[in-house]
């Protein structure tokens, strides 16, 4: 299936200059989004995965309906003040701006085999902050998919150590 049909590029969102890749309308799309997350879950099915780790909020769109279709558990990593028992911080940057991401501290057991899940790697500023923080928390990252790669920004090149899985590059 042609995935990029169903993602629509929106110029200058959020601010000049971004290609902003929209996927609502390919999750619009029912059949390009089951196919979509099936090749995702494909990916991740013989790894031996214990629990998906998605960032907020498109990585949930991703990540619990791979983690659902897998029979794991998600966790998810939110901006800072949105969780409500102790949590794990750490700083990163994005394509456009700079943030905190949260993690709760109790959510991923030492020794836990991780899949992590985006929407899109930019820069791999989000993913990189989400791997420290699984790491951190004891966790063994083996694998990390995502639904689009913008290879022009050279996120993957913060990925080298793992196995990274795409549907889609531009
Ligand atoms: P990064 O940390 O730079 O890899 O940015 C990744 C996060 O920002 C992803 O979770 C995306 O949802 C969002 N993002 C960054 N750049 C874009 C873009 N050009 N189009 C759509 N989403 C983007």
């Amino acid at each position: 299936m042609d995935f990029k049909q169903y993602v629509t590029v929106v110029e200058d969102f959020p601010k000049e200059g971004i290609r902003f890749k929209d996927i609502t309308t390919l999750m619009e799309d029912g059949e390009a989004y089951k196919k979509a997350i099936d090749q995702m879950a494909d990916f991740a099915k013989n790894k031996e995965i214990d629990v998906v780790v998605g960032p907020e909020a498109r990585g949930f769109v991703v990540g619990c309906p791979i983690a659902y279709s897998l029979g794991l558990g998600f966790v998810p990593v939110r901006k800072a003040g949105k969780l409500p028992r102790p949590v794990l911080e750490v700083d990163y940057g994005l394509e456009y701006g700079k943030d905190s991401l949260n993690i709760h501290k109790d959510s991923i057991k030492p020794g836990q085999r991780v899949l992590i899940t985006d929407d899109l790697l930019a820069t791999g500023g989000t993913i990189e902050a989400t791997i420290r923080m699984v790491e951190e928390l004891g966790g063994v990252v083996v694998g990390i998919a995502f639904m689009i790669e913008l290879s022009y920004l050279d996120g993957r090149d913060r990925l080298d150590d793992y196995e990274v899985f795409t549907l889609m590059t531009y």
